[in-house]
């Protein structure tokens, strides 16, 4: 079974002394991975019924994983001899659902197996799988993947290769694989029909919302009268005034979900960044709110814990960048907000650009480049058309 949002919840045992040894460092670096190139998140388990429960056994020299989610509790072995990151990551790739790649069906095209040089009792690990058994997700054999064993596999002697390819390419042991392959990439994103890397941002992860391709999941709110949108062809949204007064618009982020205490690589603090602008006369707010949650099992966030964690009252005629620090090990949501006031002038916008959420620390110590300033103003000279019943907003100036 595929884990659901590609969200693989693990829990680890002491016995891999988190969060201080290196092995912990390493597991964490090992999704990282994961966290980096693909859509498969990997999230600290918090009560959750399926889970990856990964461990320590160092009376043991092997590493082992069932294939995809099992269901209920499924344990991760990690023994002595796996303390490697292409090997973690190898365990892993079982987690997310995958099985060996020299088991494929059409592997003789590809290598041959000496099966006489093969740890007696270890042949069943080299069996060919038949087509039924795995989807090959319409990618070729591939001897960098991270699924692939390498020459001398189980070698009974440690020197008889066990599987050569056929093409002459060197295979290479999997504990010196420093990444996914491009086709291990594409595989999770075929198997777990991701459309990129952003698409979920459920978890702890750094997101960067262009407003170009995705807006990592933000939503108008419900019940809003400034409807935020995207403007054709540019690069952020927008609020704008055609009417008087009213209700605030909101704009509402995924749940994102807290920072794992064994995680060293990012919180306790995180930095929230985006490019802004409001203009026009009157008065007008533009606020970021962060709602939390204790227990990430609770399914509602509720008001009362809205923070307003930035805002601005304003008119700025131009972009300004905004950095606010925030601590993240708890879930949160985020809403941008916008109010225009009954003697805001109509026409008048608030917009946000290039929001990033980022994992890494406070704002100081973000080392990042600061994504560029967006190259078009919002278009603020508006036309009004009336008619008998309500006035429409018609853009008349685009690009300057
Ligand atoms: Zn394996």
């Amino acid at each position: 079974m595929l884990w659901p949002h590609a969200a693989i919840v693990y829990r680890v045992e002491d016995s891999v002394g988190c969060p201080e040894s290196p092995q912990c460092q390493l597991l964490m670096k090992a999704m990282d991975e994961y966290h980096r190139k693909s859509c498969i998140r990997f999230k600290e388990w918090t009560g959750e019924d399926d889970y990856v429960s990964v461990f320590f056994n160092p009376d043991s020299g092997s590493c082992w994983s069932p294939v995809g989610m099992v269901g209920d509790k499924q344990r991760l072995s990690l023994g002595q001899r796996c303390w490697y990151f292409g090997i973690i990551v190898h365990e892993l790739g079982h987690a997310v659902g995958f099985w060996h790649e020299m088991n494929r069906p059409d592997r003789d095209e590809h290598i041959v197996i000496d099966w006489q040089n093969i740890i007696r009792g270890f042949t069943p690990a080299f069996r060919k799988m038949r087509a039924d058994q795995v989807n090959l997700l319409d990618e070729k054999f591939d001897y960098k993947s991270v699924m692939m064993y390498d020459e001398y596999a189980f070698s009974k002697d440690g020197k008889s290769p066990t599987i050569q390819s056929r093409s002459g390419e060197v295979i290479g042991p999997l504990w010196m694989k420093n990444s996914l392959s491009e086709s291990d990439i594409r595989r999770i994103h075929k198997l777990y029909q991701c459309k990129d890397n952003n698409q979920m941002v459920s978890f702890p992860y750094n997101v960067h919302c262009t407003f170009k391709d995705h807006v990592c999941g933000f939503k108008n709110g419900e019940f809003t009268i400034w409807k935020w949108k995207t403007e054709e062809k540019v690069n952020y949204v927008i609020s704008t005034l055609d009417n008087s007064g009213g209700t605030p618009g909101k704009f509402i982020s995924p749940n994102l979900y807290p920072v794992s205490k064994n995680d060293k690589l990012r919180g306790p603090s995180g930095c929230i960044r985006f490019w802004s602008i409001l203009e026009g006369e009157g008065t007008m707010s533009l606020s970021l709110n962060m709602e939390t949650l204790d227990d990430v099992t609770q399914l509602t966030f509720n008001e009362g814990s809205t923070q307003t964690v930035w805002s601005s009252q304003q008119s700025t005629k131009n972009w300004n960048h905004q950095n606010v620090t925030v601590d993240i090990t708890k879930p949160f949501r985020l809403t941008f907000q916008s109010q225009f006031y009954s003697d805001a002038s109509k026409g008048a916008l608030m917009a946000v650009a290039e929001i990033e959420i980022l994992y890494n620390g406070p704002c100081d110590s973000i080392r990042r480049n600061i994504p560029q300033k967006p190259v078009v103003k919002p278009i603020h000279q508006l036309q009004f058309v009336e008619d008998l019943h309500n006035i429409t907003a018609v853009p008349v100036d685009t690009d300057y």
